[in-house]
């Protein structure tokens, strides 16, 4: 059964979607959503020969060679242009995730939706949705097995509304539900930057512009936080 992260992630596709699973690992996803919808056609790429061959399996078991299509590479070069429509990047760290969108910019011209779950620094990505004209236009926040995770879908557009600071940081979205589980997560999230901050203030050398900018963010944290009660 798949993760209740990936169904999330997939309930965001459009129906007869031609997407890409960039870093798909066992190509869950790419399966699930083509078994659960005929019209669908995937590709699944990951960087590393272990997790390619686990997708290879996973695509043969369940007989969908002829829908998902494997391929390794880095990123977004396992695409040629114009390949798909839909680019799907989940379970790596947001500043990975900018990274590959960054270096993949070639291949997302017909790229109208990008479904984005980083599993931490999530501001990295909606900074680069904001550069690249993306609107974000969903965003989910869910626990499992003991991790928070968010999930952020940019959808290709004209207008963009530009966000705030602060938007980017807590997610435009998510700061307007504030969810209980928003509030565990920037609990957990103030106790850890408090940490840090004070593990800098008592370093030798210490990064003057960096703790200021981790300041202003304890602040953000600090009043979202203040909200709640
Ligand atoms: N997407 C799946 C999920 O959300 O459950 C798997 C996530 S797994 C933790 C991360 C995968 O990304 C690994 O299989 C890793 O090899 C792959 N990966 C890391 N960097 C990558 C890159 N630059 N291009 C493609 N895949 C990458």
């Amino acid at each position: 059964k798949l993760s209740e992260r990936l169904i999330t992630v997939a309930s965001f596709l459009p129906i007869g979607a031609n997407f890409a699973d960039i870093g798909s690992d066992h190509a869950y996803l790419p399966c699930y959503v083509c078994m659960n919808d005929e019209t669908a056609r995937a590709i699944a790429g990951d960087v590393r020969v272990g997790p390619l061959s686990s997708a290879r399996e996973t695509v043969s078991k369940y007989n969908l060679t002829h829908v998902v299509d494997v391929r390794l590479g880095d990123g977004l070069q396992v695409l040629k242009e114009n390949e798909v429509e839909q680019v799907v990047i989940a379970g790596m760290g947001g500043s990975l995730i900018r990274t590959i969108l960054e270096q993949g910019q070639d291949k997302l011209g017909r790229v109208e939706l990008i479904i984005a779950q980083p599993n931490v620094d999530e501001k990295n990505v909606r900074k680069w949705y904001m550069e690249n004209d993306y609107q974000i236009q969903d965003e989910v926040i869910l626990e499992e097995n003991g991790h928070i995770y968010e999930i952020i879908v940019g959808k290709k557009s004209t207008n963009l509304k530009p966000l705030t600071d602060r938007e980017i940081f807590f997610g435009p979205i998510l700061l307007k539900e504030r969810l209980p589980l928003f509030y565990k997560k920037w609990q957990i999230e103030k106790d850890k930057l408090s940490r840090v901050l004070k593990q800098m203030g008592q370093a030798k050398t210490k990064d003057h512009t960096k703790m200021a900018k981790f300041k202003i963010q304890l602040e953000w944290i600090e009043e979202v936080l203040e909200d709640a009660k």
